[in-house]
């Protein structure tokens, strides 16, 4: 090998980017499956939007003061000059579809989900990653009704219900809309500042909230930095600046998420830090977990706090029209992040029945004729509705025992070089061990029979 040529090391997988590997994909099948239930069960269809999307999408919706727009985009310019970024979150992608494809025909509303990775430009720590899975509901169109929050509030928290998830809570907000907002905008804005020049408390808070204070004031409220945190304490709240309608609309979803039993509590400075949101915006934890008491190797990350949400989601009454869809096309989602679920299980030890695969009918082989004629063997099995289990690639009949033992199988197909020349089949019980040779035509309903 030339000295060019030498490998230099191995690669890792980017940083905060991350595999399923196979021994986590049962978990996963697990968690996917949950979702297709609780969507269908609710009506809501599958959509799964582009990877890619314009960049501009994600500034016009989210807002180029958002954190995600500002700092935490994968962006690039393709051959062609276009300006992509690699998804950040999955609403934005799904209103610019709703309008390109006038989805409103499906139904109206619509209601829609999707399952599928993230990318985000953030500071690996624990439960914060650059690629991460959500899964999320829609709901678009027909009219601005409380019934449609409180339902993909219902759904979230159902999807973590349905994972054995314990102790959950909402916490729910309203951010009033564009008739009450920037009054209280600037009540807000003049707390901190005053009224003439700048005053102490606009000094004291972090260099962030500096400048969040002129671009995205809201955004104050929910700075998770001490100092800003005490100087809040005295802030003017927005509940008591809001209009009569959004006062009623946030007492209608309090109500039907009270008729639904679920739990949860007022958070006055809950605001979610996108553009497009309006009115209610709610984040779902769960306090099964200790704070702090898990550790964890992966990607510099020591130790796990779970006081992170494991949903969140809003309404945006606004976004259609934003996007250049139809005036007054109201919509309200949320969405889970998967991860945040698994390390939760992993660490309360629930992990859901990683356990029993389906055991499988175990194909063992000897000789050259023996294993090219399991091929076609293995087709018909298969035709005929069994799951086989094999090892081609071993020769020895020690070995491929033992794999069967490993697989869990409580069958074994013995083809040898005679049975391969008689066309014949030995079936062994692995459990009591009796075995009997069978024609091979015979084979799927010989296996069928004794499963
Ligand atoms: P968001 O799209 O920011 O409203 O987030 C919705 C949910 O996705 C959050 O409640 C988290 O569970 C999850 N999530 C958001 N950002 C990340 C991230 N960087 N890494 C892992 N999960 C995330």
């Amino acid at each position: 090998m030339s000295k060019s040529s030498k490998p230099r090391g191995i690669f890792a997988s980017p940083k905060g980017m991350h595999d399923i590997l196979p021994q986590e994909q049962i978990f996963w099948e697990r968690i996917r499956k949950s979702v297709k239930e609780i969507a269908e069960s609710y009506n809501f269809l599958r959509i799964d939007p582009s990877l890619l999307e314009p960049q501009a999408l994600f500034e016009r919706s989210l807002g180029a003061t958002s954190d995600v727009v500002e700092k935490q985009m994968f962006s690039f310019k393709t051959r062609g000059g276009d300006e992509l970024v690699l998804r950040p979150e999955g609403t934005a992608g799904i209103a610019r579809s709703y309008i390109q494809h006038g989805l409103s025909q499906l139904g109206s509303p619509v209601k829609l989900y999707y399952m599928g990775p993230m990318f985000r430009y953030e500071q690996p720590q624990a439960g914060r990653f650059r690629l991460f899975y959500q899964a999320g509901f829609e709901i678009i169109g027909g009219d601005e009704d409380a019934i449609y929050d409180a339902q993909i509030i219902l759904a979230c928290y159902r999807m973590l219900e349905s994972l054995k998830l314990k102790k959950l809570m909402v916490r729910i907000n309203t951010i009033g809309c564009k008739n009450c907002r920037p009054a209280y905008r600037k009540r807000l804005v003049d707390y901190y500042k005053g009224r003439g020049g700048a005053t102490l408390k606009e000094k004291l808070l972090c260099r962030d909230c500096q400048r969040r204070l002129s671009v995205n004031p809201l955004r104050l409220l929910d700075c998770k930095v001490p100092s800003c945190q005490e100087l809040r304490k005295d802030a003017p709240t927005l509940l008591n600046g809001l209009c009569a309608y959004c006062k009623a609309h946030f007492k209608s979803v309090l109500e039907y998420v009270e008729e639904l039993k679920i739990p949860y509590m007022l958070d006055n400075y809950l605001v979610r830090g996108l553009d497009y949101y309006n009115r209610i915006v709610f984040e779902i934890f769960t306090d099964a977990v200790p704070a702090v008491d898990v550790r964890k190797k992966a990607d510099g990350v020591t130790s796990i706090k779970f006081d992170f949400a494991l949903a969140g989601g809003g309404r945006y009454d606004y976004l259609i029209e934003m996007l250049g869809g139809r005036k007054d096309t109201p919509g309200v989602g949320g969405a889970l992040g998967i991860e945040r679920i698994v390390e939760v299980l992993r660490a309360l030890g629930t992990l859901l029945p990683l356990g029993k695969t389906k055991s499988k009918v175990y194909l063992i082989h000897m000789g050259d004729l023996a294993k090219k004629k399991s091929l076609g063997l293995i087709e018909n099995l298969r035709e005929g509705g069994i799951e086989i289990a094999e090892s081609l690639g071993k020769e020895s009949l020690k070995s491929q025992l033992r794999m069967a033992d490993r697989a869990n199988s409580p069958m074994a197909l013995i083809f040898g070089q005679k049975e391969a020349l008689e066309d014949s089949i030995i079936i062994r019980d692995l459990i009591t061990g009796a075995q009997e040779t069978v024609p091979l035509h015979k084979a799927v309903s010989e296996v069928k029979r004794r499963l």
